[in-house]
């Protein structure tokens, strides 16, 4: 893709010159953009609008809820499964029938949490580490504080990520339950997923990915890494929109050793014989609990497809490409001015974003915004500058950073009013 242009310049020419070879870039207009002088940096948190997206939520709406009200139902029941399969293809290396779309992260994580801890009655401990996505641990901690295990945090450097040999010292024969981020949220640092399902496989524990920051940016495949369990979030980089349903994953063979703890009747055998006591279904489908958000699920199916027809290893290596030259651009203008790069320097060891360091970080990203470069502030003092694949450019990673540089060196953030940051 981005092939002819190779050495670097920090003169914005070089970023004009990588745009005009870059493949991806007619996908820019597949979604809405209202204001064209606002630099979105922020998809993993909130994802853009795909044009597509609306459309079908229109139809969805007008159509299938307005024209066809209850009846819609026949088309509608199973579309978890169905939207799971277009995940599990086009995102995270799953073959059909090990996906759902449903409920959020938060919600998936305790269902998987818990199904685990019961099929493994001799172990009671989880492990995950103390730079987890603060969701993940609270989980994991409430799970163990109700079944009375042991939570088990290892540590993890909040810009180098997991450590191998940490985790490794936390593995024994009691451990039930392993769980990573396959990026690091706050420093994108990114897990090294076959060699760390392997290291848990051998002490006998099972190891549940979360692959929030990942999916949509990272090519991700549990299959072919062995995971078990997986939960992933859909309003980041797969662009299904503000609380749209979260997915997980059950490794087939696992499938039928789990029953999760909400027992409702989505799950149930022949759901409307309205039977006396509940009896799952056998498969993915025993991961449902109660009536699902289907504005949300279509959302989801259509962001999965966008994705898949651009191609993952296409958006990788675009992606690559623009955080190694944020982080080339902000070696030269940036670190001269206070900043440090907060996120692993080898690209194949970082996820879809970039973080850096500064004392001011969360003055400097509120005078970002109002300038319409939108970055996010994570606590301590880190700025997260995610250049999407699908629909930034070379010259957003450069006006950008230009911008950063500009604020920075007037000091003109100082006086700017502090916002509580939002997920
Ligand atoms: C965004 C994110 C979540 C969000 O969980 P919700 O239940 O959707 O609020 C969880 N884990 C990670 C790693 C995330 O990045």
């Amino acid at each position: 893709m981005v092939g002819a242009v190779t050495t670097f310049s920090a003169n914005r020419s070089y970023a004009e010159a990588m745009d005009a070879a870059d493949e991806l870039a007619p996908f820019r207009d597949r979604f809405v953009r209202n204001d064209r002088d606002v630099i979105y940096l922020d998809g993993n948190s909130l994802g853009p609008l795909p044009v597509r997206t609306q459309a079908r939520i229109a139809d969805v709406v007008d159509q299938e809820w307005g024209v066809g009200l209850v009846g819609s139902w026949d088309k509608w029941i199973g579309l978890p499964m169905e939207a799971g399969d277009r995940v599990g293809e086009h995102l995270v290396g799953a073959a059909a029938g090990q996906v759902l779309v449903c409920d959020s992260v938060t919600i998936n994580l305790y269902k998987l949490a818990v199904s685990v801890l019961d099929a493994q009655p001799g172990r009671d401990v989880i492990v995950t580490d103390d730079d987890n996505f603060p969701t993940d641990r609270y989980v994991l901690e409430g799970v163990a504080a109700q079944r009375n295990c042991e939570l088990r945090l290892i540590h993890s450097d909040i810009d180098e990520g997991i450590s191998e040999q940490a985790l490794a010292a936390a593995l024994d024969a009691r451990t039930a339950l392993v769980s990573l981020s396959h990026v690091s949220y706050r420093s994108s640092a990114l897990a090294d997923m076959p060699r760390l399902t392997d290291l848990v496989h051998s002490c006998g524990a099972l190891m549940l990915w979360d692959v929030c920051h990942a999916v949509g940016a990272v090519p991700v495949e549990l299959d072919a890494a062995g995971a078990d369990l997986a939960v992933g979030c859909t309003y980041k980089y797969v662009n299904a929109g503000p609380g749209a349903p979260a997915f997980l994953y059950v490794r087939e063979e696992l499938q039928p050793r789990l029953r999760q703890p909400i027992w409702g009747w989505f799950s149930q055998r022949d759901q409307f014989a309205m039977g006396p006591r509940y009896d799952p279904e056998p498969g993915i489908a025993s991961f449902l609990t109660g009536t699902q958000n289907i504005v949300g699920t279509v959302a989801v199916e259509e962001g999965a497809r966008l994705l898949g027809e651009a191609g993952l290893q296409p958006i990788r290596s675009k992606s690559m490409a623009l955080t190694s030259y944020l982080i080339e651009l902000a070696d030269e203008w940036l670190v001269p001015l206070g900043f440090a790069i907060a996120s692993p320097r080898d690209a194949t060891r970082r996820g879809g974003h970039v973080t850096l360091r500064h004392d001011e970080a969360q003055l400097i990203s509120q005078a970002l915004i109002r300038e319409n470069v939108v970055v996010d502030y994570r606590v301590p003092d880190r700025i997260r500058i995610a250049p999407a694949a699908l629909t930034n450019s070379f010259a957003d990673v450069w006006d950008a950073l230009d911008k950063v540089r500009e604020i920075t060196s007037a000091k003109s953030y100082a006086g700017v009013p502090v916002e509580p940051p939002v997920s």
